[in-house]
């Protein structure tokens, strides 16, 4: 078996390569990544066949998915603040690169392709917590680029009979997560700011909730998906339904830590959600098998990653 992962050289994409490389040994990897926020070196001792390009090069991808059985879409420009700042590139890279992959796809023969969507499509609807059948209010550029991809992956389903699945991430965290940038995830700015002493920036009061995922988990639904080839004409939450505060997700730290952290509270950021929690129960009826790891034991894990980086552990 051959899958395309777009985006592999990012986050979540070389935890899944590395991921696949241990759990199914014969699956061979396909790799194409622009590098705008992905990095080589997150592929260092992974086997993958690695493709520097951008998924807006047509003709690229198109070679790329020949002769592959599964397409894994994950390149997109992430973060909600960076959408708001520039909306066009993410428009371009996450609507208009979801089209070129599923166009793609169609044109070669691809069986299967796997999107990733976001809990940010969700916005503005209060109700919590959330069922993929709940109304969706995307509040930025980037909740709907999320949207398109989710609907635009839906709707190959219906219109060409393509096997297509839309899972919507919550807040994934996990070992290889950037700290370094503006746009940078909470976990690992957090992590970041503890382990040099600095202190930790809440927008707003802290008292807004994410369902936080560890990344394993999220491969685990992934590989299962790809194995099984499940496809759904309905998007499906890759969440377990926990709902974890800022201050709550820093006093967990602490005791990961095992040292006390000061906090400096900032504005509230634009666009960014109050609460964001999935009702679990899809993600359940059809993965049984996956079984969310602990937040706990993820920060463990994500912090014990951070630390050897830095030569402490
Ligand atoms: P990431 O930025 O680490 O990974 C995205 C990758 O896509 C990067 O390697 C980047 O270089 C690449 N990329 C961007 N534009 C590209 C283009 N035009 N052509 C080719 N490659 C391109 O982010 P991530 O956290 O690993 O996210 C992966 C996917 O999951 C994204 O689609 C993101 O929207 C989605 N998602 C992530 C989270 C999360 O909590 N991390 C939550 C919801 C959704």
């Amino acid at each position: 078996m051959r899958v395309l992962i777009t985006g592999g050289a990012g986050f979540i994409g070389s935890n899944l390569t590395r991921y696949f490389n241990d759990n199914a040994p014969d699956v061979e990897i396909r790799i194409i990544d622009d590098l705008s926020t992905g990095r080589l070196d997150n592929l260092d001792g992974l086997r993958a066949e690695f493709t520097e390009g951008s998924i807006l090069d047509y003709e690229l991808l198109s070679g790329l998915s020949e002769g592959v059985d599964s397409i894994v879409h994950l390149a997109a420009i992430g973060s909600v603040p960076r959408s708001v700042k520039a909306p066009r590139p993410t428009h371009a890279a996450n609507i208009t690169g979801t089209l070129n992959v599923l166009e793609a796809a169609r044109e070669r023969g691809v069986e299967h392709v796997v999107v990733a969507s976001s809990s940010s499509v969700y916005g503005s609807n209060p109700s919590l917590p959330k069922s993929e059948f709940d109304w969706t209010r995307p509040m930025s550029p980037y909740g709907v680029s999320k949207h398109a991809t989710e609907g635009y992956a839906i709707a190959y389903g219906f219109s060409y009979g393509m096997k297509t699945l839309a899972f919507r991430f919550f807040n994934v965290f996990g070992p290889g997560q950037p700290a370094d940038h503006d746009y940078a995830a909470v976990i690992p700015k957090f992590l970041d700011a503890a382990l040099s002493g600095r202190e930790l920036i809440v927008h707003g009061d802290g008292l807004q909730s994410r369902d936080f995922t560890y990344v394993d988990t999220v491969c685990a639904a992934i590989l299962e998906a790809v194995q099984r080839r499940v496809s759904s004409l309905d998007p499906i939450n890759l969440a377990f339904g926990t709902n974890t505060t800022l201050l709550e997700l820093i006093e967990q730290l602490e005791l990961t830590l095992n040292s006390p952290l000061s906090v400096e509270h900032v504005d509230r950021r634009v666009g960014d959600v109050r609460a964001s929690q999935s009702d679990g129960v899809r993600i359940r009826e059809i993965f049984p098998n996956v079984q969310p790891l602990p937040l706990a034991e993820g920060l463990e894990r994500t912090a014990n990653w951070f630390k050897q980086k830095r030569g402490v552990l």
